[in-house]
């Protein structure tokens, strides 16, 4: 008898897997090309891959990680039998992919739900680090901003720093790959992001663009430009917040200049962009771009608020 229901049971399983399969297989495979996309650790992508419905809990744990450096997410999120998560664009639409099966196990195995937090906010980083327009796939400088950002997410989340670093601890390659750099590179990354949102203030996020800014008191406590640059060749004064008491300003040579005791010093260049939101880039000479917005603020490629041009 308990050979029968054994039987029947098994009998019953492979009804239902034949019963599904159709449901799964009559999709399309999703349409991109696997090479051109990063994976957490490197893991190529075999196969055709296709999406499945996400769980709730991770569409909320998106929905949180967004919430955190205030912006709205522009992309979907879709359970797929990839490795473990990547970050794709396909038929003009952003895509967060990721694998249930491997979500549940980086939590066992990191005994904290933060490993899955930080895996998914690091594809999150590509898309908003803009490495996903590309078609080069995963580079390690990419993959360092990637978890730069995960580190500075998981810390406006509330993660400790061995929460923020607990998935690459458990899962990144010691030794560097073609794609990606060696482990001890990404916990790093994730350290400066995580301290870099804990000396911004910590806790949740002032970054949002649609909060109300506070504009330091630096902005009313100008001091002349001086003969340093002539007034009339002054777009405005530049603040940046890692730097509240150095004297930047944009000239309508659209260049950006420091002043100092010295003199001044040309440290980088506008650009107009195509992106009515934040018309202008900056570029410093050391290849950093921020973002100046129609608001007058400046924004990193991740959405974070790094300062605000004020007028003299
Ligand atoms: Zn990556």
């Amino acid at each position: 008898m308990p050979f029968i229901q054994t039987t029947q049971k098994i009998l019953a399983g492979l009804l239902l897997a034949f019963a599904a399969a159709p449901a799964v297989f009559a999709q399309q495979p999703l349409p991109f090309d696997p090479k051109h996309v990063c994976t957490y650790d490197g893991t190529p992508i075999k196969g055709p891959v296709y999406e499945f419905a996400p769980s709730q809990a991770t569409s909320q744990m998106v929905g949180r990680i967004m919430g955190s450096v205030g912006l709205k997410p522009r992309f979907q999120v879709k359970a797929a039998n990839v490795p473990n998560a990547a970050a794709v664009i396909y038929n003009n639409q952003r895509y967060i992919l990721y694998s249930q099966n491997f979500v549940e196990q980086v939590n066992q195995a990191t005994r904290t739900d933060w490993g899955a937090v930080s895996i998914i906010a690091h594809e999150i980083g590509h898309h908003l680090n803009g490495h996903t327009l590309g078609l080069d796939g995963s580079r390690p400088s990419n993959e360092l901003e990637a978890d730069e950002f995960s580190g500075f997410v998981l810390q406006r989340m509330g993660a400790t720093m061995l929460e923020a670093q607990a998935a690459m601890n458990a899962l990144a390659h010691e030794e560097a790959t073609e794609t990606h750099p060696p482990r001890n590179a990404r916990l790093e990354a994730i350290a400066a992001g995580w301290y870099r949102a804990k000396e911004n203030g910590g806790g949740q996020a002032t970054i949002a663009r649609n909060q109300p800014a506070e504009k330091p008191a630096a902005a009313t406590t100008t001091r002349p430009a001086g003969p340093a640059i002539p007034r009339e060749e002054l777009v405005g004064k530049v603040v940046f917040n890692a730097s509240p008491g150095k004297e930047y300003y944009l000239t309508k040579k659209l260049q950006l200049v420091r002043v100092t005791e010295a003199g001044k010093e040309v440290v980088g260049k506008l650009a107009k962009t195509d992106n009515s939101q934040y018309p202008f880039v900056i570029q410093s000479r050391n290849n950093t771009f921020v973002y100046l917005a129609d608001d007058g603020y400046i924004y990193s490629r991740a959405g974070e608020k790094m300062g605000y041009v004020a007028k003299i």
